[in-house]
């Protein structure tokens, strides 16, 4: 029994998760939710799943979800502090790890120190403080198994294999739904228009960052602590299908592959399972309906935050983190209909440019870090052409 702090409950990976554990429920015990912000679907997914304890991270929600769990013995509990208490709660043996952006960070650390599991679908966890992490996870036993369907694919392929024998990792991109759209109409780029990915169903901020291939770039930086590679072993190729999940060439020349339709479901319920495999009734691969898997090179010309996210890498130290925290920023931006799309990697640029990120890395320093990044692009986009 598989016994789970789901953190981001009420976010799309949240949710398929609560799905799993419904299917499951001989093999997932939910033992504590949280949500952000929505205290409704909050208060229904406990009611229905009775954890031991609930986070509402916003303070103002408090008393709702309190009086909407009143004549249960759940614990409610708030803030930025609660998200630490939910992730190491006792008898918790797996954190899913499915919030948004760098608050992932303090939750998955706590968990760690206990030993848990790390089912991670917040990659800016390891983005931001990978090399903090990565350390922390060998010295507690912690596992991490990563839910990003790319990275969950590599993982797959290195099954049996010996870390001395890869030579390069490809990461699939889809390109986004701007892959085909003509340059010079892109500052007129709608939300409506980005929010539509063509394969994923996914949270706004995610399909905002597939738009902009700023996912992919997070992602390489993901993979490089996930793997422990350097940044000219991690490629991306764009694949439109999302039918081929990741890749994995090895120095004999020989590739492997990991395969499926594009439901987070499977690499959700993987990470799960591990090493075993649960009986899902995910849709097959139609083979004979595909017509074709296509790949080409990624233009980052047009899409400049994949090159953005590969200099963040390059430099390291707390480059990565200001680069995640100028695009957290940049994306709510634009969703809010402050900031055009092209302006998105613009601000990450400037931002990136006026600090390099030296200066040796500790949890508090890439708080430092991440504020002032926040706080910057905020200031930058207000004396920007808009
Ligand atoms: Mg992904």
């Amino acid at each position: 029994m598989r016994n789970v702090a789901l953190l981001g409950s009420t976010g799309s990976i949240g949710k398929q998760a609560l799905e799993i554990a419904r299917k499951f429920s001989d093999k997932v015990s939910i033992r504590t939710l949280s949500a952000s912000v929505n205290a409704d679907l909050l208060i229904r997914q406990a009611l229905e799943f009775s954890p031991d304890c609930v986070v509402i991270v916003n303070e103002d929600l408090l008393h709702k979800v309190q009086s909407g769990l009143s004549g249960t013995d759940i614990t409610v509990l708030t803030s930025a502090k609660g998200l630490v208490e939910a992730a190491r709660w006792p008898g918790v043996d797996t954190l899913i790890s499915a919030i948004v952006g760098s608050a992932g960070v303090r939750p998955t650390i706590a968990a760690m120190e206990c030993g848990s599991r790390i089912a991670l679908a917040n990659k800016e966890t390891l983005v931001v403080a990978g090399e903090i992490i990565m350390p922390l996870a060998e010295r507690y036993g912690a596992e991490i198994i990563p839910i990003d369907s790319e990275h969950s694919a590599i993982f797959q392929c290195l099954q049996g294999e010996m870390s001395s024998a890869v030579d390069h990792l490809v990461l699939t991109a889809s390109g986004g739904p701007f892959r085909d759209r003509d340059r010079a109409s892109f500052s007129e780029i709608t939300r409506e228009e980005t929010l539509k990915h063509p394969n994923w169903d996914m949270g706004d901020k995610i399909t905002v960052d597939s738009a902009t291939l700023m996912n992919k770039g997070l992602e390489v930086i993901e993979a490089r602590w996930l793997f422990d590679l350097p940044a000219d072993k991690i490629r991306v190729i764009l694949h439109p299908q999302s039918i081929i999940h990741s890749m994995v060439t090895f120095c004999d020349g020989s590739v492997k592959a990991q395969l499926g339709m594009p439901d987070m479901k499977l690499p959700i319920q993987y990470a799960l399972s591990y090493p075993d495999r649960w009986e899902g009734a995910f849709t097959a691969v139609p083979w004979t309906l595909i017509d074709s898997l296509e790949f080409e090179e990624p233009d980052t010309k047009t899409f400049p935050c994949l090159n953005h996210a590969y200099e963040a890498l390059r430099a390291g130290g707390h480059a990565p983190a200001i680069l995640n925290a100028a695009n957290e920023v940049a994306v709510d931006l634009f969703l809010r209909g402050k900031i055009p799309f092209t302006e998105i990697p613009v601000l990450i640029e400037q931002v990136s440019m006026e600090d390099s990120g030296s200066g040796s890395v500790n949890i508090e320093s890439l708080a430092e870090s991440d504020a002032w990044a926040r706080r910057r692009t905020t200031e930058l986009s207000k004396v920007g052409s808009h």
